[in-house]
């Protein structure tokens, strides 16, 4: 793990060292995505469609322009946006007759043709989701994936005949979450977020979160139940088999970016990043040690092992540059390949590989045993997710008062807004919310003593 004091220093320069963005594009947090990193976000967005596609949601593809009088409709939703959102008011020299926003988010746009689409309770449950571009404009200071005013967003919106089957789906969105974040060696917490945090025009909202080696939290997800919010501005209703109309009851489902942003620094040491398997480019690099007269035999070898490795489907890379071993490992360690292969003259009379795995381990392996590197994989995933485990539990304080730790602290609390924000003013944190699963407390409120309902979790958050 890294140092805590260092961690953001380190991320603002391992974003671009690692080749994962360029940051000196001229418009503020607007960064380019370089190849790797964008073909990282394209392997994070595979295990998304994955997932969408084996719960039955349907991917669109909404226009990014939102007419002004689509976002009026929901009265929280605009107070929530207004200030984040870029309008375009002309075409050319002329004025436009109705001004156009950027999508800071979807739902203006894609439930106003939710209200064509719905006709009758057949119609029902409308699962969709898309991977598109929103655009806020941040006010605090932006950091690469984490805080952008161009942001790659993942947002998923169904509509339902009724709360029980709306709440259904929260839960197979916890479901989601649960297998696509684990696939990322990701360790999270689950929070219903108080009331006065919850997301714009949302009847309630749960925050997905991870801890980072600064020990703040990182929001990378967030689930929404809208129940009839939305449907009933943007007239969103169903026959039903009663013959009467009824408003649609819906959920959200967002992650973004960020998730690359958490990747990133959950994973982090000191040589670089450490890519889950899952997502990795490259899986496996290869290195030819090359001593003198034996050039091409290795170089040949480090060519029939990549072959071998790509039928088992690893990514694979033979460095042949003309650099040392050791400056190999260096670059491709910071980049956060998770196994190198090392192949020299020892290992070749030897009929073995040497294999080095991005956390550490050092191994022979023959050369005959190549399909060893699945499993060898899937280890290492698990070990790096059980690290940040062990970090994310050690960080976790469940307290009955109010102390100053670093990290997540939970608190009785009987539920009420003015205790939630006296706790944040006290311990200078913010609310993350009560624990998924609800989590019963026999304690006295942190604050006010009386009885208290739940916990309150609490946190430095980014
Ligand atoms: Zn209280």
């Amino acid at each position: 793990m890294m140092d805590r004091e260092t961690f953001d220093e380190w991320y603002h320069e391992i974003v671009e060292t690692a080749e994962l963005c360029d940051k000196r594009y001229p418009v503020k947090g607007m960064n380019i995505w370089r190849p790797y990193g964008w073909k990282i976000m394209q392997n994070i967005d595979a295990l998304i469609r994955k997932e969408m596609q084996q719960t039955g949601h349907d991917e669109v593809y909404f226009p990014l322009l939102i007419p002004e009088s689509y976002f009026q409709k929901e009265a929280d939703h605009i107070k929530g946006f207004s200030q984040e959102v870029y309008w375009v008011t002309h075409a050319g020299d002329n004025e436009l007759e109705e001004r156009l926003l950027l999508r800071p988010t979807s739902e203006t746009a894609l439930y106003s043709i939710f209200s064509l689409w719905i006709r009758s309770h057949a119609d029902l449950p409308l699962k969709t989701f898309q991977i598109v571009n929103t655009f806020r404009y941040e006010t605090k200071m932006t950091k690469a994936f984490i805080r952008v005013r161009e942001i790659h967003f993942f947002e998923a919106h169904t509509c339902h005949a009724d709360f029980e089957d709306a709440e259904r789906q929260i839960q197979e969105d916890l479901n989601i979450a649960h297998s696509f974040l684990s696939s990322l060696s990701l360790p999270f917490l689950v929070s219903k977020r108080p009331d006065w945090d919850k997301f714009a025009g949302a009847a309630y909202s749960i925050g997905l979160d991870v801890l980072m080696p600064s020990l703040k939290t990182l929001q990378v997800g967030s689930i929404h139940q809208y129940k009839q919010n939305f449907s009933e501005p943007f007239n969103i209703t169903y026959e039903g088999l009663d013959g009467a109309h009824h408003y649609c009851h819906q959920t959200t489902y967002g992650m973004s970016e960020r998730v690359l942003g958490a990747v990133v620094g959950v994973h982090g040491d000191e040589k670089g990043i450490k890519l889950p398997a899952s997502v990795a480019p490259i899986h496996v690099v290869i290195i030819p040690i090359i001593f003198k007269g034996w050039e091409e035999k290795i170089g040949k070898e480090c060519r029939a092992v990549k072959d071998e490795l790509q039928q088992l489907g690893i990514r694979c890379h033979v460095d042949e540059r003309e650099k040392t071993p050791g400056n190999k490992f260096y670059d491709w360690e910071l980049k956060g390949v998770p196994l190198r292969i090392e192949i020299g003259p020892k290992d070749m009379q030897q009929g073995t590989v040497t294999l080095v795995t991005r956390d550490g381990i050092k191994k022979q392996v023959g050369r005959n045993d190549l399909e060893v590197i699945e499993e060898e994989l899937r280890q290492y995933d698990r070990r790096i997710h059980d690290e940040a485990d062990a970090f994310l539990k050690e960080h976790l304080h469940i307290c009955t008062t109010p102390v100053k730790k670093e990290g997540i602290i939970e608190l009785p609390w009987c539920g009420k807004e003015v205790c939630g924000l006296a706790l944040e003013e006290e311990l200078d944190m913010k609310s993350l919310g009560t624990p998924i699963p609800e989590k019963e407390c026999h304690e006295k409120c942190a604050v006010c003593k009386e009885r208290a309902t739940t916990w309150l979790r609490l946190a430095r958050t980014y």
